[in-house]
């Protein structure tokens, strides 16, 4: 890095040390940039964190990797092992007097409980999802969209069930089916063995063999300018002088740091995200009293059981397992955390009675942020914002709302290497005198 009156100028700093902010520091410092990555907590990691917990790795919530993100993972240094979990073995449904109904997969399609013309429109719809042009789907909410194509109500259920788990979002009225689509075509998830605790140490040890200088307790405070000449102030009092700032921080947080604002229409678009939260019970068990039943989804409720001990290995003690049971929050109805955590181990009662006598420890997690964005159905996958920060030259974001590719961690991951690649040619750009800053 530059001295300048002894105050080093850094190529760039990061603001935030979870996913996104390891993963563009590994590409810039890799490219011979000077980086500082500052987070306000006490580890780097975010909300990829795993705790130990009865001596089992459990992540805050269920967690689950698509297969899609490991070529990037694997480009920065990080190859996680994991298994693949076996498809959820029940579906639960709303039976009489409003109780759960469960009813096995196979059954779904052997049995009666669907009728032959509810199975050929779920099959339809199943085989026919690789074909789908979802270019023309961004602006189609989920609902909409469904709504055309099947018209029993059940399966639309089965299929809201399986959108969930695979999005995290419980709002088939907001949500573009171009993205949700694009989202169920991914291939398959892993459960990662070690928690998810495993990509955020090798991450930060690769940051970290790159020469990225990691700051942890630092909040900023404050991004002042623009590209060359930017001013990132922390709660401390110190400032720092870097050339470029990426801000992994999510969309308010980052908006609430600018000096000056952003322009209206770029405030608004980061101010209409709707963010996507759930409910979490994490249980370390010793056994459960029904082995078996690995993996329950409510079709008819917004709720989740897996063992996630079945595909990854989270303990030395093999008889401690990690279970999560989770509710996703809907973004139209507030939820209470003292209902939600009801309705969680009533829903586990059902599953698994007398589970509470299998309890080593628990956690329940209420509101957890799970996105900063639902990909809403008006814009899609390509109306989010992009890295690159509208009239503010040096100025970057990354994260799970950011970019036109994926949700979830592959937003984060493929966010943050555009940034950083944006970074990158904008320094051989300014090499040759052409660059002006975005
Ligand atoms: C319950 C739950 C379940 C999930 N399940 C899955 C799943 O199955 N699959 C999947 O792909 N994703 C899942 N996710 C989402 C995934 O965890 C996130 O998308 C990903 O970890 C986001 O990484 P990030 O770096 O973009 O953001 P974050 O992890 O939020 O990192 C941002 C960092 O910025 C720091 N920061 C913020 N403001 C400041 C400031 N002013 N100064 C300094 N530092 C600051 C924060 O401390 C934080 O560390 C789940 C999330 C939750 C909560």
């Amino acid at each position: 890095m530059i001295q300048n009156h002894n105050k080093p100028i850094w190529d760039v700093v990061i603001v935030g040390a979870g996913i996104a902010g390891l993963t563009a520091s590994i590409y810039l410092a890799r490219a011979g940039q000077t980086v500082l990555l500052l987070d306000k907590g006490k580890h780097p990691g975010g909300r990829a964190i795993s705790t130990e917990i009865a001596a089992a790795r459990v992540n805050l919530g269920a967690h689950a990797l698509s297969k899609s993100a490991l070529p990037i993972l694997k480009e920065v240094g990080v190859t996680p092992t994991g298994s693949v979990p076996k498809p959820p073995g029940t579906l639960v449904f709303e039976g009489t007097n409003s109780g759960y109904r469960a009813i096995p997969l196979a059954q779904l399609l052997l049995g009666s409980f669907l009728k032959w013309g509810e199975k050929c429109q779920l099959l339809r719809f199943y085989s026919s999802l690789r074909k789908v042009d979802t270019s023309v789907l961004h602006n189609v909410s989920l609902q909409t969209y469904l709504e055309t194509l099947v018209s029993s109500p059940r399966v639309r259920s089965v299929v809201f069930g399986l959108v969930r788990l695979s999005t995290y979002c419980d709002a088939p009225d907001q949500v573009s089916a171009g993205a949700v689509i694009e989202q169920l075509k991914q291939d398959q998830v892993l459960y990662i063995d070690g928690g998810w605790q495993f990509l955020v140490s090798r991450l930060t040890e690769q940051a970290q063999q790159a020469g990225v200088s990691i700051r942890t307790s630092s909040v900023v405070r404050e991004i002042v300018g623009g590209y060359p000449q930017m001013m990132v102030s922390l709660k401390d009092g110190s400032q720092l002088t870097t050339r470029h700032v990426i801000s992994t921080a999510g969309p308010m947080d980052t908006l609430a740091l600018l000096n000056p604002a952003l322009t209206p229409m770029e405030v608004e678009a980061y101010k209409k995200l709707t963010p996507v939260r759930a409910a979490c019970l994490d249980l370390v068990v010793t056994g459960m009293p029904q082995p078996k039943t690995k993996f329950v989804l409510g079709a008819d409720y917004p709720l989740y059981y897996s063992n996630h001990s079945a595909a990854a290995s989270l303990s030395e003690n093999p008889a401690n397992e990690v279970v999560h049971v989770m509710k996703y929050l809907s973004a139209s109805i507030h939820s209470d955390p003292t209902q939600d955590e009801h309705e969680l181990k009533g829903f586990l009662d059902f599953i698994q009675p007398a589970w509470r006598e299998h309890v080593v420890q628990q956690r329940f997690l209420p509101r957890m942020l799970v996105s900063h964005g639902i990909v809403a159905a008006n814009g899609g996958l390509p109306g989010r914002p992009g890295p690159a920060v509208k009239g503010r030259p040096g100025l970057y974001v990354a994260g799970d709302w950011v970019g036109a590719e994926g949700m979830l961690i592959n937003a984060s991951l493929a966010s943050a290497k555009e940034a950083a690649q944006m970074i990158i040619a904008g320094r051989e750009k300014d090499k040759e005198g052409m660059y002006h800053g975005a």
